[in-house]
């Protein structure tokens, strides 16, 4: 299989520019790391760059390359701008059964990693969609003019986690063979939980996949006699896992009697309590988490709300337009798990 990736802009053309991040290097160290990941991860893969540097070409000459070198299929990447948050891909307008077919299974895998808004599976008459001869997608990865959408892509694990989730849509949409192991996941089958008599430390052996910091959370979410998947995937079940833990834990705590259901809503939002400089245990634990999954590196995921955490939670605050006191109360919390 040949997957051409072509990291948008370059040279004289910096693409969207905005809070310190430019647009053509986002979109190519994102592509160098995909062509990594998926060159040691999967077999028979061939991975060709439009540009490997910061140069310029043009649209025509991007489609061009892949068209000569016969592609199976065709990755732009970009990210946005002109206000806004999230992610959102793009097939050409023709909407060629391939393009949406690979769009419908590479775009939730892309998000997934990611954790942030979805845009949408949007058709275009963009040029490099529309001069490719082979099916093709455009990804726009969030917008270099939001702060929190900046401050998301100046953290090289963030960026990482983009180009796994690009790998693991490419991977799953061509069933790609994993080195010494598995073909991937077919198409739309949620990975299987465990039979309901096994312990969580009895799971079936997972692929060493995902980011390994989310794997760690996700296991201290299975603590409590969850069965979330532990993939390394910062997705929606993670984040409902998250506030399970942040219920029981109020329940626990401060017996405020909450139904433990993953479902951040008023009660759960009423029930919280201030989290500052000094705290211990797992409420802390669950902060340091959901600074780490929006990309606010809180130190060690440790229950111990030390000087990295309070430095973390004044950058999240300080992005997020709220007041800068490093204490996590309701508005803090609610910015968190929103
Ligand atoms: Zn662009």
């Amino acid at each position: 299989m040949k997957f051409f990736l072509d990291p948008g802009h370059g040279g004289r053309d910096p693409g969207a520019v905005a809070n310190g991040v430019q647009e053509k290097d986002i979109a190519l160290s994102v592509a160098l790391a995909i062509k990594k990941f998926l060159e040691e991860n999967f077999d028979n893969v061939e991975v060709k760059l439009s540009r490997e540097d910061d140069r310029f070409l043009s649209l025509s000459e991007r489609a061009r390359l892949a068209n000569a070198w016969g592609a199976d299929y065709f990755v732009s990447i970009h990210c946005n701008a002109g206000g806004g948050t999230g992610f959102e891909t793009f097939i050409h307008d023709s909407r060629s059964t391939k393009s949406v077919a690979y769009q419908n299974v590479v775009h939730p895998a892309i998000l997934d990693k990611m954790g942030v808004r979805d845009r949408g599976k949007k058709a275009a008459n963009f040029a490099v969609l529309r001069l490719t001869n082979m099916p093709a997608i455009l990804t726009e990865n969030l917008f270099v003019d939001n702060a929190r959408d900046a401050a998301l892509l100046k953290d090289p694990a963030f960026l990482q986690q983009v180009a796994r989730g690009h790998v693991e849509g490419i991977a799953k949409a061509f069933g790609l063979k994993r080195k010494g192991g598995a073909t991937s996941k077919p198409t739309g089958i949620q990975p299987s939980k465990p039979a309901a008599n096994k312990t969580t430390t009895s799971q079936p052996k997972q692929s060493k996949s995902g980011d390994q910091v989310v794997r760690a959370i996700q296991e201290f979410i299975n603590t409590y006699g969850f069965n979330i998947a532990v993939d390394g995937i910062a997705g929606p079940q993670t984040m409902r896992g998250l506030v399970r833990v942040l219920q029981t834990e109020l329940n626990k705590q401060f017996g405020r009697g909450l139904v433990v259901d993953g479902i951040f809503g008023p009660r759960t939002r009423a029930a919280l309590v201030n989290v500052r400089a000094g705290a211990r245990g797992n409420l802390t634990r669950v902060l340091q988490a959901l600074l780490y999954i929006r990309g606010f590196n809180p130190g060690q995921i440790d229950s111990i709300f030390g000087g990295k955490t309070e430095s973390a939670v004044r950058k999240f605050q300080r992005d997020n337009g709220l007041t800068v006191d490093g204490i996590v109360g309701p508005k803090t919390w609610a910015a968190l798990l929103g």
